[in-house]
């Protein structure tokens, strides 16, 4: 494998790595591998995979959409989503969204950091921010749609009563939660189920965590 400029000077000038050195390599969909590092230069590199020593482990189905808070927090929901075993994370507009723009190279490399720190070998792909309705106007066929709602009762058995899915999705809104019309759009459409997250209403921070807790422990792989 051939390094970038970054990875080059993380391994050699950061780590201090050299040739000959081994080191345990991923690339998001063929397991884990020892490799050992076969050329090292300050802006470039070569790494020799030499055996699999752990194979390829994805999560479950489960995407991700979530309205993009403050930096700090947008960062932690990333974080988190990859550690607790999101497959897609899809950053949306909504009416209430506190954010234009995201940097969506820089939220893929905390997910790829999530990655590593937890051992991980897959890396879920953080999507390009697009508008609700446009992520909702192309739904794909099969996947249902969980929708987190602070104006509503129950969660176990919604989940547990849901259509059969091939594949899930989780929606946490923004600080200022949903307009009227995103939340009326959103109940009148098929794949929709909404749930609550309990009677106290939780950051989108939290929210994000509470519902993936949830969904993991009943229809995920924990
Ligand atoms: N609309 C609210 C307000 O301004 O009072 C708060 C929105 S809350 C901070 C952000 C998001 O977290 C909500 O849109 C929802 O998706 C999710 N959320 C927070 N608490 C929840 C709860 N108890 N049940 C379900 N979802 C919740």
């Amino acid at each position: 494998m051939l390094l970038s400029r970054d990875q080059a000077h993380y391994l050699f000038g950061v780590m201090r790595l050299g040739v000959g050195d081994s080191l345990a390599l991923f690339n998001g969909s063929d397991g884990e591998w020892r490799a050992q590092v076969a050329a090292a230069g300050r802006r470039d590199g070569l790494l020799k995979a030499q055996e699999r020593t752990r194979p390829q482990q994805d999560p479950p189905d489960l995407w991700l959409l979530f309205a993009p808070i403050k930096k700090a927090r947008t960062d932690f929901v990333v974080e988190k989503a990859a550690e607790m075993g999101a497959a897609r994370i899809l950053p949306v507009q909504t009416a209430f969204t506190n954010s234009e723009r995201i940097r969506r190279d820089r939220l893929q490399a905390h997910a790829i950091e999530a990655a590593e720190q937890c051992g991980g070998t897959f890396v879920p792909e953080v999507a390009e921010l697009r508008k609700l309705d446009a992520v909702l106007a192309d739904w794909p066929a099969g996947r249902q749609l969980i929708f987190c709602d602070e104006t509503t009762v129950g969660a176990r058995q919604t989940l547990r009563d849901a259509p059969s899915a091939q594949g899930w999705a989780i929606l946490i809104g923004p600080e200022g939660g949903f307009s009227a019309t995103e939340r009326d759009r959103l109940l009148a459409l098929p794949f929709v189920s909404r749930i609550s997250l309990g009677p106290r209403i939780l950051r989108a921070d939290t929210a994000a965590v509470a519902a993936m807790t949830l969904w993991q422990s009943l229809l995920g792989d924990w």
